[in-house]
């Protein structure tokens, strides 16, 4: 599993809906042309996952008595090197937070995402699931929550 991750942005207005507390994990096997966060690439650059980052973001997304929503973005949450950290991060806040909702961006189609039992656990619990690489060529900052017309917003609940 990696340890590492790529940051935590605890009032984020730009990914999800309202305010969502945002998690980047580290490393993407991806490497889209034109990709805006290329320094999260490295599955060894990034920082150290802290013990008690689910604490972080479960009281994050609460603060100041305002409710948020919870946005997961990379890098690639769903590789298998971060897998197992999103799984781990994702049940807890969806234990927490029965009923915000929680966004997931992968740079995998839907149909080639890499099965296994985190996966699993992870399409139950969140929401909207962005799928598909950035393709540079087809960019369009019109669309809400996508970067590239190829990508699509999958609404699993
Ligand atoms: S999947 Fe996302 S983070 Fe990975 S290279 Fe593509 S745009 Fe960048």
């Amino acid at each position: 599993m990696n340890t590492k991750y790529a940051g935590l942005m605890k009032n984020d207005m730009v990914n999800g809906e309202g305010v969502c507390v945002s998690f980047w994990t580290q490393g993407c096997p991806h490497r889209c042309p034109g990709c805006h966060n290329p320094e999260t690439w490295d599955f060894d650059g990034g920082m150290e996952v802290p013990t008690d980052i689910k604490g972080q973001i479960i009281k994050a997304i609460s603060a100041n008595g305002v409710e948020r929503n919870f946005s997961v973005l990379g890098g690639e949450p769903l590789c298998p090197e971060n897998i197992e950290l999103t799984c781990s991060v994702i049940t807890a806040v969806r234990a927490a937070y029965p009923d915000i909702k929680i966004y997931l961006w992968t740079g995998y189609t839907f149909n080639a995402l890499p099965l296994c039992d985190e996966l699993e656990k992870i399409i139950e619990k969140i929401d909207y699931l962005i799928e598909g690489p950035y393709i540079e060529e087809l960019r369009d900052i019109t669309l809400p929550l996508i970067g590239s017309s190829n990508q699509t917003i999958i609404h699993l609940t």
